[in-house]
């Protein structure tokens, strides 16, 4: 498992390393910063079939899932498209890429966990993401957002429960963003990344790939390690993924 950010401290690390890096990290925003809406859904079976990689966003609601997706994606309002009455239970679409050539989705998935939310709801929350977890064919990788204050709780560990044989195989990958990292000091953020890392334990297998980071909008922790994972995982011949 990878906690990121580790090279960014590594005294070893040399100046030309350093300039790649920050290169992958240029190209990667530059990718991110793409992000449009193409369509939003209430069902699987209305999402476009497509070859294009997915990137699904998951988290309870208030996690600070909007906000991560509007930081790394550079566009203020992006993410709140999926916050508007009537498309909060839906799975919003952004493309990403050259427009004539798009080369990635990302797919904004109903935050869970709002408590007013009728039994009905969570159940038909439960059923679309247990499926699009285990049956979407394009999807490539999971960001889950998880606030870095609670950990992981019952409903984040079901969702985990969901994607978890894609995990472990390899086929899906798994990025963890500890998100509000600011109101935490040293030794509270050291607890929350290895409180994760056991949570993520039984998922990682030989084959899985599941970074852990701690991420914050305010200060701009972990944003741009963030964009070289996912532009990593789409583009696999690119060499920005090596972190
Ligand atoms: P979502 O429901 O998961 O989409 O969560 P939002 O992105 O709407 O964020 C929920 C709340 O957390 C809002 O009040 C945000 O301002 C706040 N928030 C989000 N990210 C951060 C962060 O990095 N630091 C702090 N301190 N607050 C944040």
């Amino acid at each position: 498992m990878t906690a990121l950010g580790a090279s960014m401290t590594d005294t070893n690390q040399t100046a030309k390393d350093g300039a790649d890096t920050l290169a992958a990290e240029k190209t990667a925003l530059a990718w991110t910063h793409t992000a449009r809406f193409l369509t939003t859904a209430s069902q699987l079976d209305q999402l476009p079939q497509t070859e294009l990689p997915e990137i699904a966003f998951v988290g309870r609601s208030n996690a600070g899932k909007s906000t991560a997706i509007n930081m790394l994606t550079q566009q203020k309002r992006l993410a709140f498209a999926s916050k508007t009455p009537g498309r909060t239970q839906h799975i919003n679409l952004f493309e990403l890429g050259p427009k004539l050539t798009p080369d990635a989705l990302f797919a904004d998935l109903p935050g869970y966990g709002y408590a007013a939310v009728a039994r009905g709801a969570k159940l038909r929350w439960q059923q679309v993401m247990a499926q699009y977890l285990e049956v979407r064919r394009s999807l490539t990788g999971v960001v889950l957002m998880v606030d870095s204050r609670l950990g992981f709780t019952d409903l984040d560990r079901q969702l985990l429960q969901f994607v978890a044989p894609r995990v472990g195989n390899g086929s899906v990958k798994m990025l963890v963003l500890l998100t509000k990292a600011d109101k935490l000091n040293r030794k509270e953020s050291r607890e929350a990344l290895s409180a994760a890392q056991a949570a993520l334990g039984e998922m990682t297998t030989d084959e899985a790939d599941v970074g852990v980071a701690l991420f914050s909008a305010l200060n701009k922790t972990g944003i741009g390690d963030a964009a070289m994972v996912l532009h990593g995982w789409t583009h696999p011949g690119a060499g920005a993924a090596s972190l």
